[in-house]
């Protein structure tokens, strides 16, 4: 399908394409058994400058936005989704601070981020609060210019391997999802370390981690937008990402789909090529029209929120003030509901899919030799994080009763 992309989006495809077929697919295996942190292609993603794809020039990035992204996201997944994630986890430290952080801010962290120099992460999920973020049970104390951070956070996807960390924490815990408040923390800053990693299904290439805060001091500098409004920080944020967990689900699906074909292509059974019968035939129609459509709905999506975004970045950055003033003074909208829609979608097409293509490859499909039972095991995760199916769905249904009820109101007093 032509999505009438610019020479420039063309070549960023074709550059991430041929980064994932030359570098990332030769030792895709390997890191999915030693579960090892990809260090080499990380390197490889710097050279090719692709970090900075969706960040302003003026922070060292390409000028792009979440279609940018978007669009090297579904390529590196489409051969290993576990080692895309390297790069993404990035885009989800660096995408408050841009929306969120003072200019003071932006200019502080995002160029390292940008020019790949530094990893970033986000990190809200405790162990006992995951669905419900608002009960997260970490503490931020004042203590003059200062903050001093305890508690534990879990399943922080690049964790340790990071250098910037967008972390929450309840600096009023009377006041529960009101008092709630995002701080960047460094690693280095005392009291802040790692403990357990996770042993996982799949993207075993990125590292997993629990993060540590024991008396850590942070100064009230790091505190991101303002005290309190941590929640509000973290939902704009996953509006935001939620497209990239499409993005990353569509490259899945498509990489299986790619592996599925070539085989039930050359594998005969009964003297003919098993796609030749219209059983395995029709589940290949299947899922190649479901990856489309997810992918229709992605660009479609990503294009509508990039046309609000970037000229409220433009803004921002002229006008010295933050992305979200920016966006509030042009009357931006929220993309929750179209957002989750994106990832929903897209991740649910991702999971049926590989499970479909394990099943056209018969046994081979199930051996961990052969790459499809892997797109497998990354499709799954895409349904659970940054907000689980469910709670999407829950999302979903509730913007759709608040428009229809604004609807009636509207007609009502015209
Ligand atoms: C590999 C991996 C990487 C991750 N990376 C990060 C990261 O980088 N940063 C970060 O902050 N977090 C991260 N997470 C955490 C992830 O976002 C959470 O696991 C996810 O939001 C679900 O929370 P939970 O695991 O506590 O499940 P729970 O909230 O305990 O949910 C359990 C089940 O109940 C369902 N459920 C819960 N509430 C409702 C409801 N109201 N209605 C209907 N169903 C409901 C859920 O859908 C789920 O099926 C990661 C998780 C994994 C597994």
């Amino acid at each position: 399908m032509d999505y009438g992309l610019t020479e420039l989006q063309r070549e960023m495809v074709a550059l991430s394409r041929e980064l994932a077929v030359k570098k990332i697919k030769p030792v895709r295996e390997k890191y999915d058994e030693s579960e090892e942190f990809p260090w080499d292609i990380v390197e490889e993603l710097r050279k090719a400058d692709l970090f900075g794809v969706y960040l302003p020039e003026e922070y060292g990035g390409m000028g792009g936005g979440l279609f940018e992204l978007g669009l090297i996201s579904e390529q590196l997944s489409r051969t290993c989704g576990g080692i895309a994630l390297c790069l993404m986890t990035s885009s989800l430290c660096s995408m408050p601070i841009l929306v969120f952080g003072s200019p003071e801010q932006r200019q502080r962290f995002l160029p390292d981020i940008a020019s790949g120099k530094k990893l970033g992460a986000f990190c809200i999920t405790e162990p006992g609060s995951g669905s419900d973020a608002s009960s997260l049970k970490a503490t931020a104390v004042a203590d003059g210019d200062h903050f001093i951070l305890n508690g534990v956070k879990n399943f922080c996807s690049s964790g340790k391997a990071s250098e910037t960390y967008v972390v929450f924490f309840s600096t009023n815990p009377k006041r529960g999802a009101r008092g709630i408040t995002a701080f960047i923390v460094e690693k280095g800053t005392p009291g802040f370390t790692f403990g357990k990693k996770e042993k996982k299904m799949g993207i075993r290439a990125n590292s997993t981690h629990e993060l540590v805060f024991s008396d850590c001091r942070v100064p009230k500098a790091n505190i991101l937008f303002k005290e309190g409004m941590g929640l509000l920080v973290a939902q704009n944020t996953f509006d935001f990402a939620r497209p990239g967990v499409g993005a990353q689900a569509i490259g899945i699906a498509q990489g299986a789909l790619d592996e599925t074909l070539a085989y039930t292509r050359v594998r005969k059974q009964f003297d003919v090529p098993v796609a030749s019968f219209q059983a395995i035939g029709h589940m290949l129609a299947e899922c190649a029209t479901q990856i489309e459509a997810a992918r229709a709905l992605f660009f479609t999506t990503v294009r509508a929120m990039d046309a609000e975004l970037l000229p409220a970045v433009k803004k921002a950055i002229a006008e010295n003030i933050t992305v979200y003033e920016a966006m509030k003074a042009l009357n931006c909208r929220r993309w929750s509901k179209e957002s989750a829609m994106v990832k929903v979608f897209s991740s649910d097409v991702a999971m049926k899919v590989t499970t479909d293509c394990v099943q056209m490859c018969g046994g081979i499909g199930y051996m961990r030799d052969f790459p499809v039972e892997k797109y497998m095991r990354d499709a799954k995760i895409t349904q659970i994080y940054e907000g689980t199916n469910q709670l999407q769905r829950e999302e979903i249904a509730r913007m759709l009763v608040k428009e229809a009820a604004s609807s009636e109101r509207e007609a009502a007093g015209s």
